[in-house]
C-alpha cells in the first residue's frame, strides 16, 4: 500500500514567476540603426564569456537588432576582430 503523498499540485516542478524586467533594445534607446561589424567594443556585449552569440532572452535587443547583431558578430569573426572561440 503506498504512502499517502502530500497533495502539494501547485508549484510542483514549477519556476517561480518571472520578474518582469523591462528590457530595452540598446540599439533602439540611443537611436542608432546599424550595427557595425568594426565597433566589437559593442559586440562584445553580445557574445558570451565561450564567444557565443547570446540569445535575445538574455540581450534584450528587439528582433530587428538582434538580427543585425548577430550578423555584424559573424562578420567581424570573418575579419578577425572578434575571435570564433575564447583565447587561451
Ligand atoms: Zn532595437
Amino acid at each position: 500500500m503506498a504512502s499517502p503523498k502530500p497533495k502539494s499540485k501547485d508549484n510542483k516542478g514549477a519556476k517561480p514567476p518571472e520578474k518582469k524586467v523591462e528590457k530595452m533594445c540598446y540599439f533602439c534607446v540611443q537611436n542608432l540603426n546599424d550595427v557595425s561589424p568594426r565597433d566589437t567594443m559593442t559586440l562584445r556585449r553580445f557574445v558570451s564569456s565561450f564567444m557565443k552569440i547570446a540569445p535575445r532572452r538574455r540581450t534584450g535587443l528587439c528582433a530587428a537588432h538582434q538580427r543585425k547583431v548577430s550578423r555584424a558578430i559573424k562578420v567581424s569573426r570573418e575579419l578577425s576582430l572578434l575571435p570564433y572561440t575564447p583565447q587561451q
